[in-house]
């Protein structure tokens, strides 16, 4: 690891201010920075510790949703009472994740900005425009088994590897933010994370120096909450694909299914088409086809990943068969 300074930021707009240097990182809980680290992928000169701020608690809004601080831990998140009651599907794609030990140190923006497991990413002797623009990509043409099926480019096929955030895109939540100069803007969590373009660089939409302060979750509706996560162990493991999903079946028909899925591209994958093919329709294994061939339309593999594409249709279906058995 390379030396580095130690700031402690003194409030949100601090941090901010110190994050727009771009020789410096913030630190939440440290499990994926200090990986990267290690490993020099990340070189900061210098480190803006945003661990002590406030905005490490869970509060209700006033329109019946729920605010979840930046630095919330994600063990805090899945046990809170209200995440349980109102929103488990948060709480099943968090506890999907990591381990114990990680989730009690992963804080809400640490997890939405973690970066992803490609290999060539990190391994600085690799190729990588993501890591080093201009150098190539070494999984279009290597180990790309854990890569995306949707949304890829020229440039980058790397996936998004987190689970939390799979979650708040199928209920829809929102991103606020903060920058040095107390400005705050909200953007939705579907538009938070970018597909790779040309610019594989950029993951999100923050700017230097901008912090993520919380995130809001909308007031709760009624439907059954499911994260299915497919992934090759049974725990400590990134998804190969997941889905995220809140499924209402009322009368014989679908009137609410909100999806999203992890695993398959750059960013959480939300195609509100998907929902709109099921929609006042009767469950069938036909429907539920069509629904995954408008989830798989622009799929395309790159050898080693190839069995996602079937794998994701699989799932997909699994989770909205579940749903229409617990319906019954
Ligand atoms: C072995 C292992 C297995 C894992 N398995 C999973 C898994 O299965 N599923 C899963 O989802 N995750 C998994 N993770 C990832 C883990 O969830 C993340 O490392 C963690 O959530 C990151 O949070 P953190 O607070 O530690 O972030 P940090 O490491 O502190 O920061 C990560 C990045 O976020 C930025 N950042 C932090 N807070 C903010 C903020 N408020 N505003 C703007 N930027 C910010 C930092 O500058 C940094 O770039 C795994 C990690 C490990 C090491
Ligand atoms: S897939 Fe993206 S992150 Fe991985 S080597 Fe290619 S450019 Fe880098």
């Amino acid at each position: 690891m390379q030396p580095f300074e130690l700031v402690r930021a003194k409030s949100p707009t601090d941090a901010a201010q110190l994050a727009s240097d771009t020789d410096t990182l913030m630190i939440a809980g440290g499990t994926n920075l200090l990986d990267l680290m290690k490993l020099q992928v990340e070189t900061p000169s210098r480190l803006a510790d945003i661990s002590r701020l406030g905005g490490g608690d869970i509060a209700d809004t006033a329109d019946g949703g729920l605010r979840i601080g930046a630095l919330v831990t994600n063990t805090a998140t899945a046990v809170h009472p209200r995440v349980r009651q109102d929103y488990p599907v948060l709480a099943r794609a968090i506890l999907a994740g990591a381990t114990q030990q990680l989730r009690n140190k992963a804080t809400t923006g640490g997890n939405l900005c973690q970066r992803t497991r490609c290999f060539y990413f990190t391994n600085i002797d690799q190729p990588c425009n993501k890591r080093d623009p201009g150098s190539g990509c070494g999984a279009i043409e290597g180990i790309a088994k854990l890569h995306a099926v949707l949304g890829t480019s020229d440039q980058c096929i790397a996936t998004y590897p987190g689970d939390m955030a799979v979650a708040m895109s199928a209920l829809d939540a929102m991103v606020h933010t903060m920058k040095g100069d107390g400005s705050e803007r909200s953007v939705p969590v579907r538009e938070f994370h970018l597909l790779p373009g040309d610019t594989p660089w950029r993951e999100n939409v923050l700017e230097d120096g901008e912090i993520i302060t919380a995130v809001t979750l909308p007031a709760p509706v009624s439907g059954a909450h499911y994260y299915r996560k497919v992934r090759e162990r049974s725990s400590y493991a990134f998804a190969l694909v997941s889905v995220a999903a809140v499924i209402s079946i009322e009368n014989g028909v679908f009137s609410r299914a909100d999806l999203a899925f992890g695993g398959l591209a750059h960013k959480p994958w939300f195609d509100p088409e998907i929902g709109e093919v099921l929609l006042g329709q009767a469950p069938s294994d036909a429907l539920f086809d069509k629904a995954a061939d408008v989830l798989l339309q622009s799929a395309r593999g790159f050898g080693e990943n190839d069995f996602k594409i079937p794998l994701a249709r699989r799932t997909l279906h699994a989770v909205l068969s579940q749903a229409v058995e617990d319906a019954a």
